[in-house]
């Protein structure tokens, strides 16, 4: 498999899930292989070295709420593009990775001539940080077990294996979602600001506030964060993922393990 970039220029516009500002994303065709965000000084890359995350979202180069949108790339191919982000955060979209599936699909996708670097898990690989676990077994393709705990009912757990067929069925809608008591905390944190019952799938007592897209929503979201997490590896994953109770913060140190374990790591400021 090659690198491949859009066929055409991507404009998604709307409000960031976080900070509640209208953000506008414009995706290019870039004939370079890897996915940059213009920056005032030249475009920075996507990877995992541009990241910083807490278990709610991921920031990357500079640009918050990355990982649905990274998810759909992952997951079409693309792994060269050019992002330029008015508003410091990807639009939230309707809370899931579709507006962004259905944008990319619309645009069509061409390859280059680079082979895309692909990361084989031969050893499992794990981290573990209290009741949080996250773990790659040697696999083929990308397969994803998750494993949610929820307050007040029964935990969710998938086992899917990741392709664009899943993705678009099973993966690709599920949104954000949140327990209605954190609304307050989160707001005051200044985050969630741009959350509505559109973009967010809301828990409270025992159920669901507004009415989800599937009975297992929250579980099927996790995924996708998942995916989107080890798309800043920058290369086609085979691996069995395991995560339980995990977030962002525990994907990417996973991502950092495999990259390691895959001698993809490299010294700051060398290579891609
Ligand atoms: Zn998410």
């Amino acid at each position: 498999m090659t690198h491949r970039t859009l066929r055409e220029e991507v404009t998604v516009e709307g409000v960031g899930l976080h900070s509640g500002r209208r953000c506008r994303l414009v995706l290019l065709p870039r004939e370079e292989p890897g996915l940059v965000v213009r920056g005032a000084s030249g475009p920075v890359p996507l990877s995992l070295r541009a990241v910083e995350a807490d278990e709610r979202r991921t920031r990357a180069a500079g640009v918050a709420t990355v990982e649905h949108l990274l998810a759909a790339l992952y997951v079409a191919g693309v792994s060269a593009a050019e992002l330029v982000v008015d508003g410091g955060e990807v639009p939230a979209g309707d809370g899931s990775a579709w507006v962004f599936w259905e944008a990319v699909q619309a645009a069509g996708t061409r390859p280059l001539r680079e082979p895309r670097p692909v990361l084989r898990v031969a050893e499992p690989v794990w981290v573990r940080d209290g009741g949080r676990l996250c773990a790659a077994l040697p696999g083929e393709g990308l397969r994803v077990t998750y494993v949610v705990e929820l307050r007040d009912r029964p935990a969710q757990a998938l086992d899917v294996v990741v392709t664009a067929q899943t993705f678009a069925r099973q993966l690709a809608s599920a949104r954000t979602w949140g327990y209605r008591e954190e609304a307050a905390a989160l707001h005051a944190a200044g985050l969630a600001l741009g959350a509505t019952e559109q973009n967010t799938l809301v828990l409270e007592d025992g159920g669901y506030r507004n009415p989800p897209r599937f009975p297992d929503e929250p579980v099927r979201h996790k995924v996708v964060d998942l995916v989107g997490d080890l798309a800043l590896l920058g290369a086609e994953v085979h691996a069995h993922v395991v995560a339980v109770r995990a977030g962002h913060r525990t994907h990417l140190a996973l991502a950092r393990r495999m990259a390691e374990a895959a001698g993809l790591a490299r010294p700051e400021g060398e290579g891609k």
